[in-house]
């Protein structure tokens, strides 16, 4: 039993923003319930907050401490492993701490009342046809609910502003539905599911997940170090080798997931739970069912739980509590699923390890990847990542003996990989006079395909049906009003939309310059919808449908469409990069990569990496089955070396070239970024601020040998929904001491009221 007067004091960490902690007095009647990780009300000047229990001490340097009021909840949510997590994430990615605290524990989870099972649930009820009408107020709550699909009725009416009594209304019309949740709910409960058994491992398969199993084995004390340097990733350093990381290097379709499996059966036999990490556009049912499956019956039998932004809040707070409880001692998900509260934690797997999306755009700016090395340093469990092309940075990491390289070179089931052709567009350009679209040979691949009744995939990743508006006498372009970009030309809609704010405005019918009104205005570019179009021309007999955000109104579209896919009611499935991406198709033998080098001429060091990585992906969904694929990638630079190396199936040629060229400008693996990025709706005072930050950032860091500072310069996409933005770039390889300083100097300097500064340590996107 515990003795009131040996932790009188409990550390909070307030749901404010104030980047501080205040300690709290235990009263002696909470003292059985104040726990490190309990979310409690206290007291804060006249006002009662909400606030998580950080740690409890006997001593605090703060005087007159007021009394927690309550404890919210009989469990303690988050971890102390969790929090120390937390804790480092802030001081890594320069957040605040409560900021980072909100990234660890769901929404879902967090704004819980007491007695969850009984709370009052809306959700939308399945209708026919078209909405009834609805007064422009109701349409609007109706809206908000079927976004989400269910919600809890008190959250509803603080996110709408709205009344129980506007809902019941809503429920009168047999739109919604308001009652009780008492059973738990079960995203997957309609899924038929039947067991795997483990599949018997080529040898290249069996020396992976030896290698693998063998580090599980021998663990690692990582428990308990206060230690907060991110030795894994990145540059620097004196190459110290961090205890089991590996990375899985192996073709797409070379039984990775396999691998995946047979790891995850060792951490459950060892008594360990685990966490799959794959990108949110890959946590499709069929995959989460391939993880399922093996795990549902047999003596390691477990509930696999999931994680991802598009469950409803309702199954998010259970799908949590089921791994709490630890019913469920796998969980799978996107990013935020790195925060999964298992325990005790064997392995962690990061699926697909190169995708940007693992980066979260909003603070706390983490990379769940990183997150992920530094968990398992901690809680001494094994993480394997996984990629067909690993990012520069675990490559290197391997290079320097950091990561343990595992390597699975061919494909699991003995199909060779597919042919690659680059056609070069340049040669179809200077036939015709028209920009084109199919050169001879794709259009001839594709009768050929369809011919045979085979199935054909068709990449472009640039949605719309036009890129632009110009006008050929004055030379006027449709330019978005808030963002310094130029409108698409949505032709379905009718519209010009702006595809960074979602800006849309009607198509003029004369050129909008008022000097000029000239009524032949041209559309210039190309989109997916003016592929379909051609298409359409061009293979009238053919069934095409088209894949992209604009075509998918609905959640069900997506599955509905992939399914008719497979089942062989689709000739040519034509997308933007929702479809690169870890799907397959037996029947698919031809891919077509309609402009591969869209992506090449982004203002980002990482623009040849992400086009050889997309490259590899889309060529992947070829030649899965009998028939051996063929990709046709073309080009109007078909030599650049991220097509040729791609072409070629080349992962290392290419590393070796891009690790070269990134070296004379310390560029990442060669060093850390840290981007500072100002933001305001006046451009001048936001120059001003940028000069002001780099003045005394050079006061500050002058110590630091090996940083660059660069700029400040205007971001590549100078104005995007109404803001100027300018930014400074910093490279080191010691981050860890220079976000400790940029933290500090953040804290101490003052803007103007409406410039806001935003740092981004190790940033995907340099946008
Ligand atoms: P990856 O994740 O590396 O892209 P997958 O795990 O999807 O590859 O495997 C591709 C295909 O190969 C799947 O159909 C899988 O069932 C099969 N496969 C994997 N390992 C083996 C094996 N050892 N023997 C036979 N088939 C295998
Ligand atoms: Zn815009």
């Amino acid at each position: 039993m515990r003795f009131c007067a040996d932790n009188m004091i409990a550390r909070v960490t307030l749901e404010l923003a104030l980047r501080k902690e205040f300690d709290y007095l235990i009263p002696p009647g909470l003292a059985e319930q104040v726990d490190v990780g309990s979310r409690v009300q206290v007291p804060l000047g006249a006002r009662k907050v909400m606030g998580c229990v950080t740690a409890l001490a006997e001593e605090s340097g703060q005087v007159r401490l007021k009394p927690i009021l309550r404890v919210i909840g009989a469990r303690t949510l988050v971890t102390p492993n969790i929090l120390k997590l937390a804790r480092w994430i802030g001081q890594y990615y320069c957040c605040a701490p409560e900021t980072a605290l909100k990234a660890v524990l769901p929404d879902a989870v967090r704004h819980e009342q007491a007695g969850w099972r009984e709370r009052l649930f809306v959700r939308v009820l399945p209708f026919s046809g078209d909405l009834p009408r609805l007064p422009k107020r109701q349409k609007e709550i109706f809206h908000i609910i079927e976004e989400r699909r269910e919600l809890p009725l008190q959250d509803l009416l603080e996110i709408a502003d709205t009344t129980a009594a506007t809902i019941r209304r809503l429920e009168d019309k047999g739109l919604v539905a308001v009652a009780p949740q008492i059973s738990e709910r079960d995203p997957y409960a309609l899924e038929q599911i039947l067991p795997t058994q483990p599949l018997p491992l080529n040898t290249q398969q069996e020396r992976a997940l030896r290698a693998i199993t063998a580090a599980m084995d021998a663990g690692h004390p990582g428990v308990g170090r206060p230690d907060t340097e991110l030795r894994g990733q990145g540059a620097g350093g004196k190459g110290q080798r961090v205890p089991s990381v590996f990375l899985l290097h192996g073709v797409t379709g070379s039984g990775k997931t396999e691998v995946y499996l047979q790891a995850l059966a060792h951490a459950l036999e060892q008594g360990k739970g685990a966490i799959v990490l794959v990108p949110e556009i890959s946590l499709t049912p069929q995959t989460v069912e391939r993880f399922k499956a093996r795990f549902s019956s047999g003596p390691l039998q477990t509930l696999v739980a999931v994680l991802h932004s598009h469950l409803s809040a309702g199954e998010r707070h259970d799908e949590w509590h089921k791994i709490r409880e630890g019913r469920a001692r796998i969980a799978i998900g996107a990013r935020s699923a790195i925060f999964a509260p298992v325990e005790p934690l064997g392995l962690v797997i990061v699926d697909e390890e190169h995708e940007p999306t693992y980066k979260q755009e909003e603070a706390p700016r983490y990379h769940a990847r990183d997150v992920a090395i530094m968990r398992g340093q901690m809680e001494g469990a094994t993480v394997v990542l996984g990629s067909a092309t690993p990012s520069l940075e675990s490559y290197y990491n391997c290079a320097k003996g950091k990561y343990a390289l595992l390597e699975l070179p061919e494909r699991a089931d003995d199909k060779k990989l597919p042919v690659v052709r680059v056609v070069d567009l340049r040669q179809t350009l200077r036939r015709g006079n028209m920009i084109p679209v199919f050169s001879p040979q794709l259009k001839e691949a594709i009768a050929q395909r369809l011919e045979r009744k085979e199935q054909v995939i068709l990449f472009l990743n640039r949605r719309g049906y036009s890129t632009s508006l110009q006008c050929p006498l004055c030379g006027f372009v449709a330019g978005c009003p808030n963002c310094s970009v130029s409108l698409t030309y949505h032709r379905q809609e009718q519209k010009l939309r702006c595809h960074v704010c979602g800006h849309s405005e009607s198509v003029p019918v004369v050129c909008p310059n008022g000097n000029c009104r000239n009524p032949q205005i041209r559309y210039a570019g190309l989109g997916t919808q003016k592929v379909e179009d051609l298409l359409q021309k061009l293979f009238p007999y053919a069934r095409t449908v088209r894949m992209d955000s604009d075509a998918l109104k609905r959640k069900e579209d997506y599955r509905r469409i992939l399914g008719d896919f497979r089942a062989g009611k689709i000739d040519i499935l034509l997308g933007t990069q929702m479809i690169a991406k870890g799907l397959h198709f037996p029947n698919v033998t031809l891919v077509g990569i309609i402009y591969a080098d869209l992506a090449l001429h982004q203002p980002d060091f990482r623009a040849g990496e992400r086009t050889f990585q997309l490259l590899t992906q889309v060529a992947g969904r070829a030649g899965r089955g009998d028939v051996e694929g063929e990709v046709f990638v073309q080009a109007f630079t078909p030599f650049h070396p991220a097509i040729q190396f791609a072409r070629r199936h080349d992962y290392v040629g290419f590393y070796e070239q891009e690790l070269e060229f990134r070296q004379p400008l310390k560029y990442p693996p060669w060093s850390r970024i840290a981007l500072l990025t100002l933001k305001g709706r006046n451009e001048e005072k936001v120059k001003f601020s940028a000069e002001y930050l780099k003045r005394e950032l050079e006061k500050v860091l002058t110590g630091m040998k090996d940083l660059v500072l660069a700029g400040p310069a205007a971001a590549p996409l100078l104005r995007a929904e109404t803001y100027y933005r300018y930014q400074l770039m910093l490279r080191t390889p010691r981050m860890t001491v220079l976000s400790q300083k940029l933290a500090a100097l953040a804290a101490s300097l003052a803007f103007p009221d409406d410039v806001a500064l935003t740092i981004d340590i190790d940033p995907a996107d340099l946008g």
